[in-house]
């Protein structure tokens, strides 16, 4: 199909130019004594993305799910108790590998649309008087639903427990996207990938441990080999890994991360704020709803967009894909058929989601939604346009 693709799922998402360019090199001896030049700052660099202070980031050759295991295996023993809020495809997954892995999970259920839920947490950690609960697991954002967790909220809910869990969280879909403070919110162990925010290809799973957690993973017994913090950190502390590094991708981290820094990591959120708002004002300009129940767990990095009951979120989907050349998020597990969603993260712009926005509404009238043609799009434009205007200087900051 001529033109380029419209890619608007939320992850893989779009890799910059200069990402792309500086991921071709040709392989090197990666136990040469150059090679710690390269991947020296990444540590540093990735902790001032998680806002962390005190702790140490790993950096595997993996996904957000194997980051997911990391996390896990390093920290906690077999029959281990943890409360996870499950409330989307993505907390299930990381539910079910905690099943798999042998611990004990407490799952609160939530109706999908609504985020981790405070109260239940705190009453939970609360009638665990013997403390056996040995973390709290949370989805930042969950990616299924267009849900962002109120992560600091979490935490006040174990303060107000009394209760000493760790608190781990999955910012695979909100990190360098979404603001994320590990050392304010007190996260103890946080986990990403490398296909969302950070505008790269899959293929990093990266782990931010805190003071806590690592003295977790010392009592800690669930098996971990390939995932063991203990042989990266060896490796590591000379700025070398226990087995071939992938190193394109570690080319690719550090000029994400130098292009997360020049932009500055609170305009990132701004843009990022700003688009996600242009897209909802879209979705009410159709009359649509959102998947996501209450304007504060609004995500400001996807939004899941609920179809009229006769049409097939799938037929939306297919349409704008083999029409369009647009890519949009299917709908997972229980919303399958029901949502479509829109991916609005890493390196994009207001006219980049114009012509998102647009195929959304071709490919929806061809599918029988009655909406207005051009009513999203102009709902974005005004929202954006408002936005610049009430920012003068963000103007100058994206120029
Ligand atoms: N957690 C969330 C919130 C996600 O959105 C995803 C993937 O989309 C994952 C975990 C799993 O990550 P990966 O597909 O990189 O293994």
């Amino acid at each position: 199909m001529a033109g380029r693709n419209f890619l608007f799922v939320p992850g893989p998402t779009n890799v910059p130019d200069r990402i792309l360019r500086s991921m071709m090199v040709a392989m090197e001896d990666h136990r040469s004594s150059a090679f710690p030049a390269l991947t020296r700052d990444l540590f540093p660099q990735l902790k001032r993305v998680f806002q962390c202070e005190e702790g140490e980031v790993f950096v595997f050759p993996a996904t957000g799910t194997g980051a997911w295991e990391a996390s896990l295996a390093n920290t906690l023993s077999p029959g281990d108790r943890v409360l996870a809020p499950r409330f989307g495809q993505f907390s299930h997954l990381w539910i079910d590998m905690m099943q798999r892995l042998g611990l004990d999970v407490e799952v609160i259920d939530v109706e999908w649309g609504a985020g981790a839920p405070e109260d239940r947490i705190a009453a939970a950690l609360k009638a665990d008087r013997e403390h056996r609960i040995k973390g709290v697991m949370v989805v930042h954002n969950e990616t299924a639903t267009g849900v962002t967790s109120d992560v600091a909220g979490v935490r006040r809910a174990m303060d107000e427990a009394g209760h000493p869990a760790l608190l781990y969280v999955d910012a695979v879909s909100s990190l360098a996207s979404i603001d994320f403070r590990f050392s304010e919110w007190r996260v103890d162990l946080a986990v990403t990938g490398s296909q969302k925010g950070l505008m790269m290809p899959a293929g990093l799973g990266i782990v931010c441990a805190g003071p806590r957690a690592l003295e977790a993973e010392r009592r800690a017994r669930l098996a971990r080999v390939f995932f063991s913090f203990a042989d990266m950190r060896r490796a590591n502390v000379d700025g070398y890994f226990p087995y071939t590094p992938s190193l394109p991708l570690l080319h690719g981290l550090r000029e994400s991360l130098a292009m997360l820094f020049e932009e500055g990591l609170a305009n990132v959120f701004a843009r990022h704020a700003r688009l996600a708002g242009g897209v909802r004002d879209a979705v009410a300009a159709w009359g649509l709803a959102t998947c996501c129940r209450a304007s504060r767990w609004h995500s400001n990095t996807v939004t899941a967009v609920v179809v009229p009951p006769h049409v097939n979120a799938a037929h939306v989907i297919d349409t704008a894909f083999r029409r369009y050349n647009l890519a949009l998020g299917a709908g997972l597990s229980k919303v399958a058929g029901k949502v479509f969603r829109i991916g609005h993260l890493g390196d994009l712009n207001e006219l980049m989601l114009l012509g998102a926005l647009a195929g959304v509404e071709m490919a929806m009238l061809d599918c029988g939604v009655e909406i207005e043609a051009g009513r999203g799009v102009a709902a974005a434009e005004a929202a954006w346009r408002r936005a610049r205007s009430a920012q003068p200087e963000a103007v100058s900051l994206a120029a």
